[in-house]
C-alpha cells in the first residue's frame, strides 16, 4: 500500500501516533540526505557569509502565524466553527522558541536530556517542526503542550480562532520549563525560640536581583551568588536576633542543561559587564544568548550564538535573522541564557 494511502485511510489515528509516524518519516528522509533543517541552512549561511550580505536568505520563524485546518465533514459540525487559528503577539515565545533550538542542536547530548523533562514526543515533535520551517505548528505545540489555557486570551472570531500571546515571556515561556529549573534553599536560625527556625525557600525560575548598593566588580556574578551561594545573615523574624544560617542553593532535579536568568529588573547600566561564564551549583554555564525587551513597542527580540557567531533575531523584521559584527549590547535585557558545559 502507497504510504499517503495509509495516512489518508487512517483519520482515527491519535495526534500523537500522527506525529510519531511524520517523525519517522522525517528521519528517513533526513538519512537520506533530501532536505537541509532549518540548524543546517542557518550553519551553511553563516560558513558562506562574506560580510556583504549578514542576513539569513528566508524568514526564521515569522512573528504571529496563521494554522488552516482542513475541515473535514466532522469538523463543520464542530461549534462554534472556526476554520484556521490566527497567532497574534507570539515575540513572548518566539525568541525562546529559537534560542531553544539552537541549544538542542548545538549539544548532542541535551535532546535525550531534555526529553526526561519535558517528555520525548515533545522534544522530538519539537525538532521536527523547527528543522522543517512548520513555524505555525511549532507555536502551537509550546502554547497546546506547555502552557496552560489561563496564560493567553482566546476568542472566536469569524471563521478563525484567535490566540494572543501579548504578555510577558517569563510568563509564557520561562515558568512553563516543567521543574527543569527548580531550586531549593534551605536555612536554620541559630535562636532555638525562634517560631520559623527551619525555613525552605523553592523557586521554580531564576530570577536575579540587582544588588541594593552599588558593589565594585561583576553585579550580574555577585547577584547569582547571593541567589545561590551559602551565607549567615541576621534572622528577620521580629524579636529573634538569631543568626539564620543559608546552605548553598541546589537544583530540585540536578543541574539542567541550559538555565534562563530573569534579568528584568535590572537597569541597563547595570548591564554594562555581561559574564561570558558562571558558576552555578558547582556547574560551570557559559553564555549562549540573551532575549532582549523593547519596552516603547513592547516586543521582544533575542540573541544567540553559533559556532561562536552572534546572531540577532527579531520575528518582526522581514529579513528577521541577521549576523551580528560583534556581541550584541544586552541594554534592554529580559534574560540571559547559558548552557552547562561538558565536564571534563
Ligand atoms: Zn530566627
Amino acid at each position: 500500500m502507497r504510504r499517503g494511502a495509509a495516512a489518508a485511510a487512517a483519520p482515527g489515528l491519535s495526534m500523537s501516533e500522527r506525529r510519531r509516524r511524520r517523525v519517522r518519516r522525517h528521519g528517513g528522509l533526513r538519512s537520506r540526505g533530501r532536505m537541509k533543517t532549518l540548524f543546517e541552512e542557518i550553519k551553511a549561511s553563516i560558513k558562506n557569509n562574506y560580510n556583504q550580505d549578514r542576513s539569513f536568505w528566508r524568514p526564521v520563524l515569522p512573528w504571529g502565524g496563521v494554522f488552516t485546518i482542513k475541515a473535514g465533514r466532522k469538523a463543520v459540525s464542530c461549534t462554534p466553527l472556526y476554520v484556521e487559528i490566527r497567532l497574534k503577539n507570539t515575540c513572548t515565545i518566539d525568541g525562546f522558541l529559537m534560542l531553544l533550538y539552537v541549544i538542542l542542536n548545538e549539544n548532542e547530548s541535551f535532546p535525550r536530556e531534555l526529553s526526561l523533562h519535558f517528555g520525548r514526543e515533545f522534544v522530538d515533535c519539537f525538532l521536527y517542526l523547527m528543522d522543517t520551517y512548520s513555524f505555525t505548528t511549532v507555536k502551537l505545540l509550546w502554547i497546546w503542550d506547555k502552557m496552560e489555557k489561563q496564560q493567553y486570551k482566546s476568542e472566536v472570531h469569524k471563521a478563525s480562532l484567535i490566540i494572543d500571546l501579548f504578555g510577558n515571556e517569563h510568563d509564557n515561556f520561562t515558568k512553563n520549563l516543567e521543574n527543569l529549573m527548580s531550586t531549593i534553599q534551605e536555612s536554620y536560625c541559630s535562636n532555638w525560640r525562634c517560631p520559623t527556625r527551619v525555613q525552605e525557600d523553592q523557586q521554580r525560575t531564576i530570577s536575579i536581583n540587582p544588588p541594593q548598593e552599588i558593589p565594585h566588580g561583576n553585579l550580574i556574578r555577585l547577584a547569582v551568588d547571593e541567589l545561590f551561594c551559602s551565607k549567615i545573615e541576621l534572622c528577620e523574624e521580629r524579636g529573634c536576633g538569631g543568626l539564620r544560617e543559608f546552605s548553598q542553593r541546589i537544583f530540585c532535579h540536578g543541574a539542567p542543561p541550559f538555565v534562563v536568568l530573569n534579568m528584568q529588573h535590572w537597569k541597563p547600566e547595570d548591564l554594562a559587564y555581561v559574564p561570558y561564564y558562571l558558576d552555578l551549583s558547582d556547574h560551570k554555564y557559559l553564555l549562549e544568548g540573551a532575549t532582549l525587551f523593547n519596552k516603547e513597542e513592547h516586543h521582544y527580540s533575542a540573541a544567540f550564538q553559533i559556532d561562536g557567531h552572534w546572531m540577532h533575531y527579531d520575528g518582526l523584521r522581514n529579513v528577521n535573522l541577521i549576523l551580528l559584527n560583534k556581541p550584541p549590547e544586552f541594554l534592554l535585557l529580559s534574560s540571559l541564557v547559558y548552557i552547562r558545559a561538558t565536564e571534563k
